[in-house]
């Protein structure tokens, strides 16, 4: 096997550099902030850290995890994530070497790798996948496909060969149409396999389990305000949160305890009630209320449905974008590997929560957008031989 080492360390450096800019995102995109202003600062004292002081790996090690002036500690997993994505870069570089891919297609597996190593966080930690790394990376698959037919097909003779990478190895007869047109028809198919798939799949699950109920034999306080719900001592969830859908509704059934505003709520304390929450307006045994006048009410309840989603528009626009990179097999195959490891995943938090006897009141959503980024970098690696092997 032969190695060619300075094409890995420059993946390995290259790397080390999209994962410095990485840390960048991941801690600042979810909370709505610019990733290129301010720079970067120590989070304690504000220093702007100088240029010399921002090599990625290096630098950590050099202040020894700290900030060289009030040295306050800098969390490790900065060089944590750099370490990987330098890692990450390197063996996929050294991947499309050895299968003698074409060159340009170092561009689609290191935009593939470093969006999912940042959707492996953002959507672990905050359950969102935003839509600059999509819909960017959208923007990238079809200008790609434009300018680079060649990491979708090949021709051979007057044959097109779909790129195993990117679709399934078939010759089709060319039939007039330009090495371009074929690539953009590979990324429109792709965007439909992993995105069509994922919304019919999103509408299903709706149908299916869009709804929850709580019921306890002890009436637990639930309390509503104009802002959103809370259940027993759980922190408040917004009703943008909660009711994602304009049919959306919340009912909570029981007995009022205490309204805030005193007469806007005119119910007698033992009488149960029922309320139903809707995006714009509460009705509470048939009466209206606006939402944003709604006071804090709180009810004694031990019945509450709330409504659900299994699956997020987030994570259908992901698999639109990855199919639109891979082609609607390689879109497929990814579909169905992370949706068996959230299956799998899901299973084992269900098991411990019920060892620990600790249901969670709002039913834990799994980062499914996590698990496809997980696939997605081992399908960098070994997506092509399961293909082939899938093909036979
Ligand atoms: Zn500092």
């Amino acid at each position: 096997m032969y190695l060619p080492i300075p094409f890995i360390v420059f993946g390995f450096a290259f790397g080390a550099c999209i994962g410095s800019f990485l840390n960048v995102c991941i801690w600042r995109i979810p909370n709505g902030l610019s990733v290129v202003a301010p720079p970067s600062h120590c989070p304690k004292c504000q220093y702007q850290i100088r240029f010399h002081e921002n090599i990625p790996i290096i630098s950590w090690f050099v202040l020894r995890g700290r900030c060289s002036k009030c040295r306050t500690q800098i969390s490790p997993r900065y060089v944590v994530v750099e370490a990987i994505t330098a890692a990450i870069f390197a063996a996929a570089w050294w991947r499309v070497w050895d299968m003698q891919w074409p060159p340009t297609l170092l561009l689609s597996v290191s935009y593939l790798a470093a969006t999912s190593i940042a959707v492996f966080q953002i959507d672990r930690k905050h359950f969102i996948i935003p839509n600059i790394f999509t819909f960017t990376g959208l923007a990238v698959a079809t200008v790609c496909a434009l300018i680079f037919p060649e990491t979708h097909l090949y021709e051979r003779g007057d044959t097109i060969v779909y790129h195993a990478y990117s679709s399934v190895s078939r010759a089709i007869d060319l039939g007039g149409y330009s090495p371009r047109k074929l690539a953009l028809i590979d990324v429109g198919l792709g965007m439909l396999a992993g995105g069509g798939v994922l919304v019919v799949f999103r509408e299903l699950g709706k149908r299916l389990c869009g709804r929850y109920e709580l019921t306890t034999a002890e009436p637990q306080t639930v309390t509503i305000d104009a802002h959103g719900l809370a259940v027993g001592d759980a922190p408040m969830t917004p009703w943008p949160a909660l009711l994602k859908r304009r049919t959306d509704k919340a009912v909570i059934s029981g007995k009022i305890r205490k309204a805030g505003l005193p007469g806007a709520i005119d119910v007698p304390a033992d009488k149960t009630v029922h309320i139903r929450a809707g995006r714009h307006c509460v009705r509470i045994d048939g009466v209206e209320y606006r939402i944003e006048d709604l006071p804090s009410i709180t009810i004694a309840s031990s019945r509450v449905i709330l409504p659900r989603e299994v699956l997020g528009m987030g994570d259908v626009k992901l698999m639109a974008m990855i199919g639109a990179f891979l082609g609607p097999a390689g879109a497929i195959l990814i579909l169905a590997v992370s949706s068996l490891l959230g299956t799998i995943a899901g299973a084992l938090v269900g098991i411990w929560s019920v060892l620990h006897h600790r249901p969670a009141p709002f039913q834990a959503p799994l980062p499914y957008g996590s698990f496809i980024s997980l696939t997605v970098l081992a399908y960098i690696f070994f997506g092509y031989e399961a293909i082939m092997l899938l093909q036979r």
